[in-house]
């Protein structure tokens, strides 16, 4: 049986890599639907290579430049709109695997809506566990529903996993799990002195040595809200509480995270830091495919270090651990604060070491009341309330800078 592929954020890093691994296997698998909520001339140009059955574009305007940008002789695909227009593909009976590349809450929906269609589920985007992992973990379970991580940190660890710890939605840790160590690169300011931080620039933020990202998870690379996002985002699919989850920081980005079990084992997964490698071990789980990675060279790397994270440079990070331990309020606030206060860093309207005080500000406010976050409704409701504190604490900073 040949695999149809929805992709939800095609033109993206995560989206433009799944195609490139996507184009190597004909035989065994084919795109059906891809989406895009900018650069429809880039997505004309995949879904014509591709040859996408149905294309998905946020609103009329899009439709319009999509149509525009179509000059090939091939038929234009079917083009659906909007937010319904992903949850039609995300569920369309057509599809057997989802992709969700979409960056940010707004992957929410759709890949839930995926996930309660018993949809297989490629798991790139992580705002949608931190926010909502209580509805979302349940509906994969509820609805058989197969979920693989492709974050690579969670995907290093699902490697690590016996076969029959392979659940897409355990309910309990696997037994004989002790610990889940996430890796961590340091980003770019890994050595920066902590003075300078507050002068960095978004090109300096977004420039990471080892791998190359969207933008927004860039910058929360470089402020470790990144893996804040992913500690969480362990917690969710592994079962697993805080306090077995722990953060090394690794400069060289080979080990891609490790899980140590109760006789003193700790198994690692290690390959070169490249997005396909993941994505592969998706596609084609349980098997093997080519990614079009390189095979890499040990003796070339000589040396692996690790190191404990520094809170001070990366108050993130703690921030994150915090939201974990204290509410799913706080960590719906932590992404939602961080989504607006990275969006203004990169247009230059506050600075860098703003992004953690817009964080811990929206969650103290957020956290004055408590909430019914049992309804998908409820959590939209209250990242929307998080993301307007957000913003008005972030126009009240950058007035003063
Ligand atoms: P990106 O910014 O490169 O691409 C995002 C994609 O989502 C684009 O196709 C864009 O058109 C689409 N999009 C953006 N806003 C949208 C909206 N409101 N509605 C619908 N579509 C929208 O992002 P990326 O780096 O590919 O990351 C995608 C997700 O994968 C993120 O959640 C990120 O945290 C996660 N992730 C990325 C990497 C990586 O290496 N890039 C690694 C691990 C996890
Ligand atoms: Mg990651």
């Amino acid at each position: 049986m040949i695999q149809s592929v929805c992709i939800l954020g095609s033109t993206g890093s995560i989206g433009q890599n799944t195609l490139d691994v996507i184009a190597r296997h004909p035989d065994k698998m084919r795109v059906y639907a891809l989406t895009a909520f900018s650069r429809m001339t880039a997505l004309a140009h995949q879904a014509h290579a591709a040859k996408a059955q149905v294309v998905v574009v946020p609103d009329d305007e899009a439709c319009a430049q999509f149509k525009a940008a179509w000059q090939f002789e091939m038929t234009c695909p079917e083009i659906r709109l909007g937010k319904e227009g992903l949850i039609s593909v995300a569920t369309d009976s057509a599809v057997h695997t989802v992709m969700a590349a979409i960056v940010g809450v707004a992957c929410l929906e759709p890949a839930l809506a995926a996930a309660q269609a018993g949809k297989r589920i490629l798991l790139a985007n992580k705002e949608s566990l931190v926010a909502a992992g209580h509805i979302f973990m349940p509906a994969v379970r509820d609805n058989g529903a197969v979920l693989l991580p492709i974050d690579s940190e969670h995907n290093a660890m699902y490697q690590c996993l016996p076969t029959e710890a392979q659940i897409s939605a355990p309910l309990q840790p696997y037994k004989t799990i002790e610990r889940l160590i996430l890796t961590a690169s340091g980003g770019p300011f890994r050595d920066l002195e902590p003075r300078l931080l507050q002068a960095v620039t978004p090109a300096q933020a977004c420039n990471h040595p080892n791998w190359s990202m969207g933008r927004k998870i860039s910058v929360d690379s470089a402020t470790m809200a990144n893996k804040g996002l992913e500690v969480i985002e362990a917690h969710w699919l592994f079962a697993m509480p805080a306090a077995q989850i722990s953060v090394v920081v690794h400069p060289q980005s080979v080990v891609h995270s490790m899980v140590e079990y109760t006789d003193g084992s700790i198994l690692a997964q290690l390959g070169q830091p490249d997005m396909r490698t993941p994505i592969a071990y998706g596609l084609a789980y349980p098997e093997r495919i080519a990614s079009g990675v390189g095979l890499m060279d040990l003796l070339q790397l000589g040396s692996l270090e690790f190191s404990p994270p520094d809170y001070s440079r990366f108050p993130c990070l703690k921030l994150a651990f915090d939201a974990l331990n204290s509410s799913q309020a706080a960590c719906i606030a932590l992404n939602a604060a961080n989504e607006i206060a990275v969006e203004h860093f990169l247009q230059e309207k506050i600075r860098y070491t703003d992004i953690a005080t817009i964080i811990a500000h929206t969650i103290d406010q957020i956290e004055k009341q408590s909430y019914d976050l049992t309804t998908l409704g409820a959590v939209l409701d209250l990242d929307a309330e998080s993301r307007r504190i957000a913003e008005c604490y972030s126009h009240s900073l950058s007035s003063i800078h």
